[in-house]
């Protein structure tokens, strides 16, 4: 997270700003509104676990939802990684709902790619 007053770069726990000595909690207050275990509330602050949610989401689509389904796999790693080293920007649920849906649907598609590909070579014998 960022000092509101002077931008200095501060660690997640911090007390006061560690160059202008603003205290943090003038500096967290902002995210307060934004709990990360409840439901309807987004984590705009990372973009990775949204984006990663709303393609586990896409993910879903029948066979197109392949390519969806490994980026939400990825970026749902990446978002909580993000997520590890700023507990502040929030997002682990999104990034764990994206791991989760990319994950199962992109071995779902496989299976069923891999089914349609089978299918096919046994009928041209
Ligand atoms: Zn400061």
């Amino acid at each position: 997270m960022k000092c509101t007053k002077c931008g200095e770069e501060l660690l997640a726990n911090a007390i006061a700003c560690t160059r202008c000595g603003a205290p943090a909690e003038i500096i967290t207050a902002e995210f307060i509104p934004e709990g990360d275990a409840t439901g309807g509330i987004i984590p705009y602050k990372n973009p990775k676990a949204l984006i990663a949610y709303y393609l586990g989401i896409a993910s879903g689509l029948p066979l197109i939802g392949l390519p969806f389904g490994i980026a939400a796999f990825v970026l749902g790693i990446m978002g909580l990684r993000d997520r590890r080293r700023t507990p502040v920007i929030k997002g682990s649920i999104h990034a764990g709902i994206g791991i989760g849906c990319g994950c199962i649907f992109t071995i779902f598609w496989t299976l069923v790619i891999v089914a349609m590909v089978t299918a096919l070579m046994s009928k041209q014998h």
